[in-house]
């Protein structure tokens, strides 16, 4: 019988891997995207292959799937191709919230630098490696969580709107310890576009 499972695909780069520079080096975006995210795509779809969860997306495994290695790569997955796409080249015209998101933001935390600040905590005390998200729940509330190691906010019924990515991995070359100084500088690389399609 033939196969029909279609693999998982690694999201195409929306920009050169230079594009992000001086906030990420190129030798971190092809390190991160072209190492460390292509291997959570190779092993999901090895571990995926022959079982149920062929043709299931990504965000259903990522639901549905216990605690362990399928969880982990998939939870990873997603989480670099909502990562590696939200962000725009450092040279590129600036983009802003949308009125629909500045006006949730304002509601839930007072301020845009509101928030910002409260991702800046929420990274500063993240033990080990993990993930801070700006998510929406479905009454339009905005939160800043901190997951753990694949975590997503999918999991939680939640809508995963802005990743930061604090594995060492994301920053270490570029920022060493400066785990916290690193997450500030990328709001400078977000494409405000990009988050109020994933708002919808
Ligand atoms: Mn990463």
């Amino acid at each position: 019988m033939t196969s029909l499972f279609m693999k998982f695909l690694i999201a195409t780069l929306p920009y050169a891997p230079n594009a992000l520079e001086p906030v990420i080096s190129r030798q971190t975006v092809e390190l991160h995207y072209g190492v460390h995210y292509q291997t959570y795509v190779d092993k999901l779809n090895s571990l995926i292959a022959g079982t149920e969860l062929e043709g299931e997306s990504l965000e259903d495994i990522v639901r549905k799937a216990p605690e362990g290695p399928v969880f982990n790569n998939a939870g990873q997955v997603l989480n670099h191709q909502l990562y590696f796409t939200q962000f725009q080249p450092a040279d590129a015209p600036e983009t802003y919230p949308s009125d629909e998101m500045m006006r949730l933001i304002d509601r839930s935390f007072g301020s845009l630098e509101n928030m910002k600040h409260e991702v800046s905590k929420a990274a500063s005390a993240l033990f080990g490696s993990g993930w801070v998200w700006v998510e929406a729940d479905a009454d339009g509330n905005i939160y800043v969580c901190q997951y753990r190691n694949a975590d997503n906010p999918v999991r939680y019924g939640r809508i995963p709107l802005i990743a930061f990515d604090v594995w060492e991995h994301a920053y270490y070359l570029d920022w060493m310890n400066k785990r916290t100084a690193h997450v500030d500088a990328l709001w400078g690389l977000i494409n405000w576009d990009v988050i109020a399609e994933r708002l919808g």
